[in-house]
């Protein structure tokens, strides 16, 4: 029988993040992860960004979520010798003089002027008409890819992985099948919706669909957002998305290509040549928090989920709160602690 301090769950951006943080702290770790229809991390954007939407709003504690994001991936690029961490400039698309005033009176505000600098109003010549472009500083993106497939051939060369479905019914107390843990801590991202040991969540996930495509020429050195990102990855590729969907499934579909080539063509005025088409499931949450904390079935029984769709800037900084709320005494923050969903459920089921 194996001995762990941690069994993890589940290796997406939660788990991976978990994982490397509990290393640190010289636990041992062992993780079960198969990946299945709908995860998310692999196909999602990566990126890190200050300042979204067309209301130009700063992200929720984004200089927290920020500062330790960076030096997390950071140091996960030192620790797997690889370059998974891009720190790029976006450049928001302005249409309209209304856009650019808009950009204008946001970007003196106090608490954007780290982020959001003077607009540009030469743009690169594959870009159809616009006014200009405002710029987005301490911006990166994460390759996902890279990042979780060498953080997943370590764990297998320590044999640290099992590839294969968790099954909740072999769970006894602190034993799995041929695992004893003293933790077990779950990231199954959208899939938490099984979970019998955190009843009564729901989540309220999105799906999403990305293309990869490839643009002749020299690489873009910004990332490009109107309605949707285009991503430079390397070599003329670039990852384009994301939709935004109510209906879960895992199928990509025409009408989701159609969508993000619509939004390209608004875009480019270049060819390019579609490469993949994916989709992924984004694990929301109605109020848009995560979800940590504690079982009320197992007091050994751990939750780090609900990253919604800033999974890449959040896990980081909530993976160490989830470390610290465990083996430091820290308080759990209270508006992530998955017990109000729970409570929530049980209030409406007493009305
Ligand atoms: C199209 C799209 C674009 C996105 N773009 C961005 C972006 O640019 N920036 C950003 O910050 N966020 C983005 N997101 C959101 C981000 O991807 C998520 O917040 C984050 O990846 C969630 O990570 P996770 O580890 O919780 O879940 P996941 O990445 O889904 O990982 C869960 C893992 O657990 C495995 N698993 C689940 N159940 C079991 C089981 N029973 N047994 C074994 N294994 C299991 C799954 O197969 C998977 O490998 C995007 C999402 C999508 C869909």
């Amino acid at each position: 029988m194996k001995k762990v301090d941690i069994l993890i769950v589940g290796q997406g951006i939660a788990g991976t993040v978990l994982a490397y943080q509990a290393m640190k702290r010289n636990l041992s770790v062992h993780v079960i992860d198969k990946p299945l229809p709908g995860y998310s991390t692999l196909v999602a954007g990566g990126i890190i960004n200050p300042v979204t939407g067309r209301r130009l709003v700063k992200s929720w504690n984004f200089d927290l979520f920020y500062e330790s994001s960076m030096r997390t991936y950071h140091e996960l690029d030192e620790f797997l010798n690889i370059h998974s961490l891009h720190s790029l400039p976006i450049y928001k698309l302005l249409k309209t003089t209304e856009d650019v005033n808009d950009w204008e009176l946001k970007r003196v505000e106090p608490e954007y002027q780290d982020y959001m600098k003077n607009p540009i109003f030469k743009l690169d010549e594959r870009i159809t008409t616009h006014q200009g472009a405002g710029i987005l500083t301490r911006s990166a993106w994460i390759d996902t890819r890279l990042l979780l497939s060498s953080f997943r051939n370590l764990l297998k060369k320590n044999d640290q992985l099992t590839e294969d479905e968790f099954d909740y019914c072999e769970l006894k107390k602190n034993k799995y099948k041929d695992i004893e843990f003293d933790k077990i801590i779950f990231c199954e991202g959208h899939r938490i919706d099984n979970n019998p040991f955190f009843e009564g969540i729901h989540l309220w996930s999105t799906k999403g669909e990305v293309l990869t495509i490839k643009i002749e020429g020299e690489d873009f050195d910004y990332i490009i957002n109107k309605m949707i990102y285009i991503i430079p990855l390397s070599n003329g590729k670039y990852k384009v998305g994301a939709t935004l969907d109510r209906e879960i499934n895992t199928e990509i579909t025409e009408k989701g290509k159609n969508d993000l080539v619509e939004k390209i063509n608004s875009i480019l005025k270049v060819p390019y040549k579609i490469i993949e088409q994916e989709t992924g499931i984004r694990p929301n949450v109605r109020d848009r928090k995560p979800l940590l904390g504690v079982s009320t079935i197992g007091d050994n029984y751990f939750l780090l989920n609900g990253l919604g769709s800033k999974g890449i800037s959040l896990a980081p900084y909530f993976a160490k709160h989830l470390l610290e709320f465990i083996y430091n005494n820290q308080p759990l923050q209270q508006d992530i602690n998955w017990q109000r969903v729970f409570k929530e459920k049980n209030r409406k089921a007493a009305q």
